[in-house]
Parts: structure tokens; C-alpha cells; sequence
């Protein structure tokens, strides 16, 4: 089957009890048994709930996958994962990942005897000198937040092969309507199904995909034993979003490219991150590895001033101020003080994230009327 129809059908099975078409909220925190141990395969809700079964084989199959697991949210998969480390075990990851990753990994994890590297991937030859015996994992972004960087998940996977390293790729931006991070190599793709697999800004959710059963099982039995699960309501509601996966992402890629094209030619701005330029580092690498670049798109106003880049992102009327993405409304963001306020200044400036830049998500609305709102947003600017 191919994308779309996946999207809606996969999972998707009419409820045998009446025909329902949508797979129902199953509300329930326990199922009732014939006689001890004697069940339909559902125990307990944190264990397992219908509902969200039906989200996770849709998922697994959005991402070529056998196995998907859902959890409460983004970082709750992510927290999952690292779970399988142990103390004195090292971590190769990028140095501008996703703000709440970076403070998962050094305020909970390093205190906790694990090390982490932070290292430039948009070239997977700097992972070579940093792989010790201690290594046990290599994590990706990509696309990165909010550089848009690119990483190669195919030359990362042979690096991680070699080495016999666990390979996790965070597929939250590219969503996998763009890229499918198993089929290159990956051992685990993370979701946060909060962005463009929910869409429509309503629920908070996270998601791991991996092909490998033991893998599975352990994931599973650390889902179940830290009680990192969704709700049923919410696993309809992404299931739901999922349905017009497809369709969303055409628009996102297409307003997304109007956008970027629009501000690059911007007397007032000095950078537009965005990986469908032909001039982009990573170009050739997101060609090949991505079916088209997607509607996230990071400016830096010429204007360094914190207080007047403040003033255009709050002059906005189509464009929201606030945090997240991958949702039908267009989004606009402040990553030195919101998504990235938890990185310290050093280590954002370092990787581009200064007071003057911007983060668009851009949305599913009509262009020209985001395209005026930029352009009226901008005369805030002398
Ligand atoms: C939002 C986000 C997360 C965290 O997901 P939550 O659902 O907010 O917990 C992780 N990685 C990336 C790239 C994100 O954008």
C-alpha cells in the first residue's frame, strides 16, 4: 500500500461489535477476566488498551516499521530509550538537537553516570574520534531545530553498524510523510506525535518505531514498568490527525517552500534556514534521503536587537506566537527564549541560535495571506 492510503487504513479495522468505522475510545482501565489469567489479551490499561493499538500499527506502517509504541509524550519515548543505558555508557548525538532532549540528556541522564557527546553530524565523519568502548548510542535530528541542518541517516547507520551501536533517529520534524528513517538504517525512529503526526495542535504524544522483536519487547517492558503510556482519548485523536498525514504535509512542503523562497529575497532578513536551497550545506543529502523539505523555515532578522526581533514576533495576525509545530495554524517562535531557553547561551550561539532569530512552522492556510503577514510583521524593522 502506499502512503496515503496507509495513513488512513492501516490499523484501522471496523469494530467488530458494530461496524463502527472509526476505532473507538476504548475509556477503560481494566478488562475483565473468565477466570484468573483467562483474558481476550488485555489485562490491564497501561499495559494495553485497543485504542491505542490501533494508533501504533498505523504508525508502524507509516514508518515501515514492525513495532510502534506509543507513549505520553515525545520525551516520554525519548526517556524510554535512554532507559536502556547504563551508567559509564556513552552517547554520540548532535549539537543542536531539540532544546528538551538536551536538558533530558544532561540534567536527568549525566548525573546518572552517562556521558553524552555533542557533536557536529552534518558530517558523520566527526563521529569516528568520538566512539569510545563506553559507546553504546548514536541519536539524530533531522532536520535539526531551528537550523534546519541536515543529517546523512544512511552514513550515520553505517558508522553505527560497524561499531554495533544503537542508531535512534528523531523523525519528528521531517514527520514520515518525508523520510523513513528504518528503511536507511535506523534501529529506533522517534516521534513527538505532538507535531505533524497529531497536527492539529490538540494532544500531547510520543512514538517509537523499531523492526527488531527484542528490541520491542524491551521498550515494551519499559513502557509498561514506568507507566509512560498514553491515554485512549488521545490515541484517537492522533489517529484521527493521521488520516490527512498525507495532505497536510503537501501543503506544509508547498507553503513552506512559498515562504522561504519569499524571505530569502527579504531586504531585512540575513539567513533563512531551509534545506530545499540549492545552496544549503546538506542540499544533496536532503534530496536523497527526503521526499521534499518540508514547512519549517528559520530566519535571522539583519536586525540584532532582542527587543525588536520581540516586536516583529508579536506583530503577527495570521502567524501565532508560542511554542511547538507541525500543526494546520501557522506558528512562530523564539528559540533562544522559548524551545531552546534551557540551552545555555555559549552552546546555542555556537550552533546559530541567536537573540535575532525566528522559527516558522508554517501552517496549512492560504500562502499569500502568511506572505502579507511576514511582510507587514517585517516593517517593524527600520
Ligand atoms: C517537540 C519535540 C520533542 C518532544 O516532544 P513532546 O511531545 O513535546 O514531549 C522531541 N523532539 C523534537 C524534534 C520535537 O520537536
Amino acid at each position: 500500500m502506499k502512503f496515503g492510503t496507509k495513513a488512513i487504513h492501516a490499523g484501522a479495522n471496523p469494530d467488530p461489535s458494530t461496524g463502527a468505522i472509526m476505532t473507538p475510545i476504548f475509556q477503560t482501565s481494566t478488562y475483565v477476566q473468565e477466570a484468573p489469567g483467562v483474558n481476550k489479551g488485555y489485562g490491564y490499561g497501561r499495559g494495553q488498551n485497543p485504542t491505542r493499538d490501533a494508533l501504533q500499527e498505523n504508525i508502524a506502517a507509516l514508518e515501515n516499521g514492525k513495532h510502534a509504541l506509543c507513549f505520553s509524550s515525545g520525551m516520554a519515548a525519548t526517556d524510554a530509550v535512554l532507559r536502556m543505558l547504563k551508567p559509564g555508557d556513552e552517547v554520540i548525538t548532535g549539537d543542536d538537537i531539540y532544546g528538551g532532549s538536551y536538558r533530558l540528556f544532561v540534567n536527568m541522564y549525566e548525573p546518572m553516570g552517562i556521558k553524552f557527546h555533542f557533536v557536529d553530524l552534518t558530517d558523520a565523519e566527526n563521529i569516528q574520534p568520538h566512539i569510545t568502548t563506553n559507546t553504546k548510542m548514536i541519536w539524530v535530528e533531522t532536520p535539526t531545530n531551528p537550523t534546519m541542518q541536515i543529517v546523512d541517516i544512511a552514513a550515520c547507520a553505517e558508522i553505527a553498524k560497524a561499531k554495533d551501536l544503537l542508531f535512534v533517529v528523531d523523525n519528528t520534524f521531517a514527520s514520515p510523510y518525508l523520510q523513513n528513517p528504518l528503511d536507511l538504517g535506523a534501529d529506533i525512529v522517534m516521534h513527538s506525535a505532538t507535531k505533524y503526526l497529531g497536527g492539529h495542535s490538540d494532544v500531547i504524544m510520543g512514538a517509537l518505531i523499531c523492526n527488531r522483536d527484542e528490541l520491542f519487547k524491551k521498550l515494551y517492558f519499559i513502557l509498561n514498568s514506568c507507566g509512560s503510556n498514553p491515554g485512549p482519548m488521545d490515541s484517537f485523536l492522533v489517529m484521527r490527525g493521521i488520516k490527512t498525514l498525507h495532505l497536510r504535509m503537501e501543503r506544509h512542503c508547498f507553503n513552506g517552500r512559498k515562504v522561504a523562497e519569499y524571505l530569502k529575497n527579504h531586504p531585512k532578513i540575513d539567513i533563512v534556514y531551509w534545506p530545499g536551497f540549492p545552496d544549503h550545506k546538506n542540499h544533496e543529502v536532503a534530496k536523497r534521503q527526503m521526499r521534499d523539505f518540508g514547512g519549517m523555515v528559520s530566519i535571522v532578522l539583519k536586525d540584532k536587537s532582542i527587543e525588536n526581533t520581540f516586536k516583529v514576533a508579536s506583530s503577527f495576525q495570521v502567524f501565532s506566537l508560542a511554542e511547538s509545530l507541525g500543526g494546520v495554524e501557522s506558528l512562530i517562535n523564539h528559540p533562544a527564549t522559548m524551545t531552546h531557553g534551557s540551552v545555555p547561551k555559549e552552546d546555542r550561539e555556537r550552533v546559530g541560535v541567536v537573540d535575532n532569530m525566528l522559527r516558522l512552522s508554517v501552517g496549512v492556510e492560504d500562502y499569500e495571506d502568511l506572505i502579507a503577514d511576514l511582510e507587514n510583521a517585517l516593517k517593524e524593522l527600520n
